[in-house]
């Protein structure tokens, strides 16, 4: 399928270094006044790699502090009954309703992505007890391979894997096509599991005609939204999506290691099984007798115990794109790498950069993947000079553009860099 690149020119032809240009469109930026909202230690710094770890938002820090001095330093034990039982619930509500497109109830914040693949993965095949293939792409992110193999052998399965034979030499640079995946389904598929955002390309993939075909022979479909999640807007329920997954501490700037969130919609409340039964997923959690019930709805994805520490974290985050508003983060987010495709052609191109990412903005995340056979010494020495970007293998440059945090002279004084080391 053939898309045109899309009409918006942000980027005159430049005479100068057009710094100018970027200057201005940061005056004309709805979002800039976030900024002041992250810390900023060093001025001088060009962070564009808040898709891997978002920046840490000014009011964190003191977030924390009232969870760990009062909460627990005051509280004690009192504070479970006074609020900490329910926070992975309330902050994936908060999640839901202004990230996912989701309704209360449905989002619970908790464990790794890595977990909570395995847990929904593990479900869809109980729910789907006669099938035994996973589809998933050989050029998904390392974990999710690693779960989908794992899943489908502990359920008699296997894999069925889409795309080229080696992703990593030449990854596929536009979204999975739902008539040509429809190809790839049978009546033995328990599952796909797929990424919104394509963590290399940022190729952005259409959940609706997606989880259409997928359901069209009675299969389950997982998202997978980590570098999707306060990117763009997701509408997970209104597209009929079964189930998703993704991190806190990329573009919703959770911090290290935040605890990550899975949705369910709501016809699989009944019926959905847990991997991990543990006793915060249970009914009745201090019950402490009998069997093991699972609690009602997405609470049964609940494991162990969860850190309050660590959600305080995820709801400041979670706060901030609220505030600002997915649709606003979304225009900026398409505004930002237009201007990275934009400056890589005009300055870059001639020294061999590629762009390796979706030329159609409708069809691209927030990040883009540049190609130069030395983009490993290349991202090594932009680093250096305290512009930080991110390699991946084999040749990509990963250029990744957190709307709320980076502005278009960041952008600008990046790619002047990497024009200078070329
Ligand atoms: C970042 C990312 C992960 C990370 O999983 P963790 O369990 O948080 O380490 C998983 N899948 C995708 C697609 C990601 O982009």
């Amino acid at each position: 399928m053939t898309v045109r690149p899309a009409p918006v020119r942000l980027c005159r032809v430049a005479d100068d270094d057009g710094r100018e240009r970027a200057e201005q469109l940061d005056a004309a930026d709805a979002l800039a006044g976030f900024r002041e909202r992250f810390e900023f230690i060093d001025p001088a710094l060009v962070y564009l790699d808040g898709n891997s770890l978002g920046r840490l938002p000014v009011t964190t820090a003191g977030r924390i502090a009232t969870v760990v001095e009062q909460e627990w330093g005051d509280g004690l034990i009192r504070s479970w009954s006074a609020g900490w039982m329910d926070r992975p619930l309330h902050v994936g509500d908060r999640l839901g309703a202004a990230l996912l497109g989701a309704g209360p109830g449905e989002t619970v914040v908790c464990d790794s992505t890595t977990v909570n693949l395995f847990k929904v993965l593990s479900c869809a095949m109980d729910l789907r007890p006669d099938r035994r293939t996973v589809l998933a792409s050989r050029g998904e992110f390392p974990t999710d391979r690693y779960i989908a193999s794992q899943v489908a052998a502990n359920h008699g399965g296997s894999v069925r894997w889409l795309g080229p034979l080696d992703p990593a030499a030449t990854w596929p640079t536009e979204p999975v096509d739902a008539a040509e995946l429809s190809m790839s389904l049978s009546d033995d598929t328990a599952l796909l599991l797929l990424s919104v955002v394509d963590y290399r390309s940022a190729a952005l993939a259409d959940i609706a005609a997606i989880t259409a075909v997928v359901h069209d022979v009675g299969a389950l479909v997982i998202w997978d939204c980590s570098h999707a999640v306060g990117s763009v807007p997701l509408e997970l329920r209104g597209a009929g999506a079964d189930f998703a997954v993704g991190c806190s501490y990329k573009f919703v700037n959770g911090g290290p290691g935040a605890p990550a969130w899975i949705w369910a919609h709501p016809r699989h409340h009944h019926t959905m099984t847990t991997p991990i039964p543990g006793w915060m997923g249970h009914a009745d959690v201090f019950a402490m007798t009998g069997d093991y019930v699972p609690g009602p709805g997405i609470r049964r994805f609940m494991s162990g115990t969860p850190s309050p520490v660590a959600l305080a974290a995820v709801e400041a985050g979670v706060e901030l794109v609220a505030e600002a508003g997915i649709g606003a983060v979304r225009e900026k987010g398409m505004a930002l790498t237009e201007y990275v495709m934009e400056l890589a052609d005009l300055w870059l191109r001639k020294h061999g950069v590629l762009v390796a990412s979706p030329r159609d903005s409708r069809r691209r995340g927030a990040h883009v993947a540049l190609r130069h056979p030395d983009a490993q010494e290349l991202s090594r020495a932009l680093i250096e000079r305290g512009v930080i970007v991110d390699f991946r293998h084999p040749n990509g440059i990963r250029i990744g553009l957190s709307p709320l945090t980076t502005s278009f002279t960041d952008v600008h004084v990046g790619l002047t860099a990497l024009r200078s080391l070329l």
